[in-house]
């Protein structure tokens, strides 16, 4: 069957930057929604812990158990809380969220900057902290999330200078209404990687510890390695006569005669479909064809085949970006860490 290798030793080499950047391991939230970016969730949540990471970034309450016993602090971005737990917090996305949560809730508010689309507004924090006072929720922390870290800088400088003054007013607040002292942070990884002298609480970053982050002429994302490749295995070897066709649509026809492989993994293993034709792996063997479900024909009768080993790289042949190469990535795959 198709498997996946993780690598420990270029996840590592990921996370020493990343605590360089933002001046301590202790200031990483690690994100692992999406099956940790189709890495694997307890495969990477147990990595993360041997190296030392204390917090988690997941998307659901049910990931967030999954993996509770690896982590003193998970942030769950969009669900409510099924049981207590002293080691989850929520975040709020709007006002009509907030009115939900039951009282001694951790929660952290998201502040919309200008990415529009999730966290409240600034002209509605004074209602919002009159409303975490009302329900007796914990309010730990206030965040925002940048839509342009990794494209705009002027983008992204309003909305840093926006989030200073919901700050500043947020710090004035907790004072009002005698809360605890607040956490803030608003930084993914693209946005780390662009700040010059970091100095917030935390940092959420996801695809830079996967190796995968896109940030041209930065010198610190060129050091970072990607920890995922995806290997098939041959299901079975076909000799071809010059001229006989492959695959659904029959798109591929042999110039001559050749020897060929099909492996087993298709696009509902996660191949996006639209590589079909043209891709060539890193090793320079060539795609055959089309992808069906379960299988992929290359020009290679090799008993195990390296489909990619640079999520990046197939995302340019897909025409996306590598956190959906990634996430396509079934949980059913074997996903084996390699130790050295
Ligand atoms: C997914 C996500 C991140 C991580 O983004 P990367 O670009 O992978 O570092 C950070 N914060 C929030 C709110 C997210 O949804």
């Amino acid at each position: 069957m198709a498997y996946i290798t993780l690598n420990k030793k270029h996840f590592f080499n990921n996370l020493d930057i990343i605590a360089k950047l933002c001046k301590g391991k202790d200031k990483i939230a690690l994100v692992l929604k999406d099956n940790a970016y189709g890495h694997g969730l307890c495969e990477m949540a147990k990595m993360a812990q041997e190296y030392g990471i204390t917090k988690a970034v997941v998307r659901s309450y049910a990931e967030a158990k999954a993996i509770e016993e690896f982590f003193e602090y998970i942030l769950v971005l969009a669900d409510f809380p099924q049981a207590k737990s002293d080691k989850i917090r929520y975040t709020v996305n709007d006002l009509e969220a907030l009115q939900k949560f039951e009282k001694g809730t951790k929660v952290e508010l998201k502040v919309n900057t200008g990415m529009n689309r999730n966290g409240i507004e600034a002209e509605a924090l004074r209602e919002a902290f009159e409303c975490v006072q009302k329900q007796g929720l914990e309010l730990e922390a206030l965040f925002t999330h940048h839509s342009c870290a990794d494209e705009d800088e002027c983008i992204f400088s309003q909305q840093n200078e926006k989030f200073a003054v919901i700050k500043k007013e947020a710090q004035e607040l907790q004072k009002e209404f005698a809360l605890k002292e607040l956490r803030f942070h608003s930084c993914n990884s693209a946005a780390l990687f662009q700040t010059e002298d970091f100095s917030e609480d935390m940092v959420r970053v996801g695809i830079a510890a996967y190796g995968c982050l896109e940030l041209p002429k930065n010198a610190h994302a060129e050091q970072l390695e990607p920890i995922l490749s995806l290997f098939a295995q041959k299901i079975s070897t076909r000799h071809l006569r010059e001229d006989a066709c492959v695959g659904y649509g029959a798109t591929y026809k042999a110039e001559s005669a050749c020897t060929i492989g099909n492996y087993d993994f298709g696009y509902g293993d996660g191949f996006l479909r639209i590589c079909s034709n043209d891709y060539v792996t890193p090793q320079g063997v060539k795609l055959l064809g089309r992808i069906s479900m379960d299988n992929s024909s290359f020009l290679c009768s090799d008993a195990e085949l390296l489909i990619f080993n640079d999520a990046r790289e197939l995302a340019k042949y897909a025409h996306t970006i590598s956190y959906e190469i990634l996430t396509a990535l079934k949980a059913n795959l074997k996903r084996v860490v390699l130790q050295q």
